[in-house]
């Protein structure tokens, strides 16, 4: 079964490019031109990637994601027009995974739906491997990450996660014990190479914390190592 991916762009030039080119790439491939369309067809098609123009008639990239975020946890790529919406995507009250700015190649368009189907894939993986069959979840002492909702629990209460968040506390507390650097944790968790890299990481580690270490009596989990990167203790 190849994957399917939905791809939601006003533009009917643009989006007829990426459909055609995704299509090329041997994925099946749905598309919609406004945001109201682009959550119906999310619900019907159940796409495992979502590529999301910013800017729609009806809905805006924002109210959709805003919406099916409160329904599945597909990755989400948006695609923005300007720099400065970066912020407001990457902060993510929205729980985007990824965007890129227009315009763009076609080549790195491909590349980085590629590396997100992967990085599912290798997730969808590690469930039926590593893990039980029975149990989907993880649990190092007192926190607890269930694989296919993407959600964590820390002393029994959910934390709200960001898609992205989630993913970083995995592969952090995967790699426990060890440092690892920026670079790393950029590949093996957004999988791909992008030039701002450390901010990011850096950004959603501070989120991250906000999170998991709010209380003040508890030690710190994700240590800084300063001049390397990080290392989950617990
Ligand atoms: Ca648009």
């Amino acid at each position: 079964m190849s994957e399917k991916v939905l791809v939601v762009e006003d533009e009917l030039a643009l989006r007829e490019t990426l459909a055609y080119n995704l299509d090329r790439q041997g994925y099946q491939v749905e598309t919609a031109g406004d945001g109201q369309a682009a959550i119906d067809a999310a619900r019907r098609f159940k796409p495992d990637l979502i590529v999301l123009d910013l800017m729609l008639p009806v809905l805006d990239g924002f109210e959709v994601c805003r919406v099916l975020r409160q329904e599945m946890t597909v990755p989400i790529i948006m695609l923005t027009a300007r720099d400065e919406e970066i912020d407001r995507v990457l902060g993510l009250e929205l729980g985007a995974d990824d965007y890129i700015t227009k315009p763009f190649s076609m080549r790195e368009f491909i590349a980085r739906v590629k590396a997100h189907l992967r990085r599912i894939r290798l997730i969808h993986a590690e469930i039926s491997s590593d893990i039980p069959a029975t149990s989907e979840q993880i649990r190092i002492g007192d926190l607890t990450l269930d694989l296919t909702r993407r959600e964590a629990l820390l002393n029994q209460k959910a934390l709200m996660l960001k898609p992205k968040e989630f993913d970083l506390l995995f592969f952090l507390v995967r790699n426990r014990g060890h440092v690892l650097t920026r670079e790393y944790i950029l590949e093996k968790v957004w999988g791909w190479d992008y030039s701002g890299g450390s901010r990011t990481v850096d950004v959603h580690i501070r989120w991250l914390r906000e999170k998991i270490e709010s209380d003040p009596n508890s030690p710190s989990r994700i240590i800084t190592v300063r001049g390397s990167g990080y290392r989950y203790e617990g």
